[in-house]
């Protein structure tokens, strides 16, 4: 491990398809920063949970199942991936309907988010042990819960019929509207523009000219 590197830390929230991920995963690569994207972390429990049979109004169920989960990380490539008890499903379960129909309901729990709270903060020491020269992490709370002292927050929003024509193109049947409205009405770490964060319209631009807007702001900073 070592300390003498530069400890870049940018966190990016938005609503669902406003492009955190793609942007996240381009300016990990143009900084050299470990990407960490909280939704798959999300995911990831609800997958497990729904094929223990668990709902999100059995309370009981979700916290002991909870309570038998032993988050770890796996790198592959730039990206950290949770791995529950030792797997991680593939993409298709991640995004799957199903879970693309229950993962806000499970994310509104407290004890939910309690259980992922130190697990996603312990990124940035797994972003230093492999030698990266930062973190970007991405969701809905991270400039506002989870990395509240980021050097950069950018917040991430774009029209409804652009972010429904991108779920569209990637072939998923997803309600982004519903989702983001139960993630903003929920009481636990909802989803919000941080204080401070630099919205950024990406309906507007093209993927490169997102890109260009964020690395100008963080180099001319
Ligand atoms: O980013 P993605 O669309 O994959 O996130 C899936 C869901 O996970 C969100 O709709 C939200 O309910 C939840 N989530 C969250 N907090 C985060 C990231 C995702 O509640 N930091």
């Amino acid at each position: 491990m070592t300390n003498a590197q530069p400890n870049r830390i940018i966190a990016i929230d938005g609503g669902a398809a406003t492009g955190k991920s793609s942007t996240s995963k381009r300016l990990a690569k143009y900084f050299n920063l470990l990407h960490v994207d909280t939704g798959s972390h999300y995911r990831t429990i609800t997958h497990a949970l729904l094929q223990a049979g668990a709902s999100p109004g059995d309370k009981e169920a979700v916290q002991r199942l909870l309570s038998e989960m032993v988050l770890q990380t796996r790198i592959d490539g730039q990206s950290a991936q949770l791995q529950i008890n030792g797997h991680s499903p593939t993409q298709e379960e991640l995004r799957s309907t199903l879970v693309n129909q229950n993962v806000s309901a499970f994310a509104a729990l407290p004890e939910l988010r309690q259980a992922l709270f130190a697990y996603q903060r312990d990124q940035e020491k797994v972003a230093r042990m492999h030698h990266f020269k930062g973190l970007i992490m991405e969701g809905r709370d991270i400039g506002s819960v989870i990395l509240p002292d980021a050097n950069f927050r950018f917040y991430l929003h774009a029209d409804e019929e652009t972010r429904a024509a991108r779920r569209a193109k990637q072939g998923e049947t997803d309600s982004i509207a519903q989702r983001d409205k139960q993630d903003k009405q929920r009481q636990a770490a909802p989803l919000t523009c941080p204080e401070g964060a630099f919205r950024i319209d990406t309906g507007t631009l093209d993927l490169e000219g997102v890109i260009q807007q964020i690395i100008g702001i963080i180099e001319n900073a």
